[in-house]
């Protein structure tokens, strides 16, 4: 579904992004672990081309970023993106901030977004929120909010960055059980997440970055044991 081909990408001098080479594939769930500041929101961020890259490829389902002919809203609908601050329009309902999506970018009818988006906001347990405002809900069910809204654009793959880390810990829980539901229903995901109990749970594969780069990719058992280079077992070992 996602493939990055040689990508690189500086912010000045700084190489943030080097030559990185990763494939997601149809219902995989992916983790991307790596110290802070070493890339995994700007990875995110060029998949849906919040940020540029400077060279190398992009495909979403075998198209290419940008892609000619293909509006950028178009693309952007196919990759969902759940970030750690839940970005809900604070003056919309809960309804609403689910049914623009689909109506503004892809002409949905009314009735029919409503209906898309009450059926979403039942399966991630906040149907009953639905005319308040965000400011109303709790985090954890604003977050909740953040991933049906995701959803409605019936994306290709979703990327979650740190979804759960401006959370209070009683609510980390119910994101993260929405989150393996999602990748228990074949949900095509990037996550980049410090829950190492959602990695070994729920991922199928873990990507280590490192200053820019893709140092390791492994199962999460087989990372979280036996981890191959010594900057992952750095990271691994500050980790409690
Ligand atoms: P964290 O775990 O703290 O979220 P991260 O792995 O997500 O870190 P990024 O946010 O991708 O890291 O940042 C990678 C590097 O790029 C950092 O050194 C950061 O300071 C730098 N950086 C990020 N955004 C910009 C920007 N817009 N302009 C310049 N430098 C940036
Ligand atoms: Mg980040």
């Amino acid at each position: 579904v996602v493939r990055m081909d040689k990508v690189n990408k500086h912010y000045g001098a700084l190489h943030v992004l080097q030559d990185i080479e990763l494939e997601v594939t149809r219902g995989e769930v992916v983790v991307v672990l790596g110290p802070s500041g070493s890339g995994k929101s700007t990875l995110c961020r060029t998949i849906n081309r919040l940020e540029t890259i400077d060279d190398g490829d992009i495909y979403i389902d075998g198209t290419r970023l940008p892609a000619e002919g293909k509006p950028l809203a178009q693309l952007r609908a196919d990759v969902g993106m759940v970030f750690q601050s839940f970005n809900l329009f604070a003056h919309k309902s809960i309804l609403e901030n689910v049914t623009l999506g689909p109506i503004k970018v892809k002409g949905m009818k009314k009735a029919e977004a409503d209906k898309l988006a009450m059926k979403l906001l039942t399966r991630v347990g906040v149907a009953n929120q639905k005319d308040k405002l965000p400011a109303q809900l709790s985090g954890g069910q604003q977050q909740r909010v953040a991933i049906a809204r995701a959803l409605a654009m019936k994306p290709k793959v979703m990327l979650f960055d740190e979804p759960t880390s401006a959370l209070d810990p009683e609510m980390i829980q119910e994101v993260l059980d929405t989150m393996v539901e999602l990748a228990e229903e074949g949900m095509t995901m990037i996550v980049v997440t410090h829950e190492m109990g959602f990695a070994r749970k729920a991922a199928h594969r873990v990507v280590f970055m490192s200053d820019g780069a893709i140092v390791e990719e492994a199962k999460p058992e087989d990372f979280f044991t036996n981890p191959q280079s010594d900057r992952a077992k750095d990271f691994l070992g500050k980790l409690i």
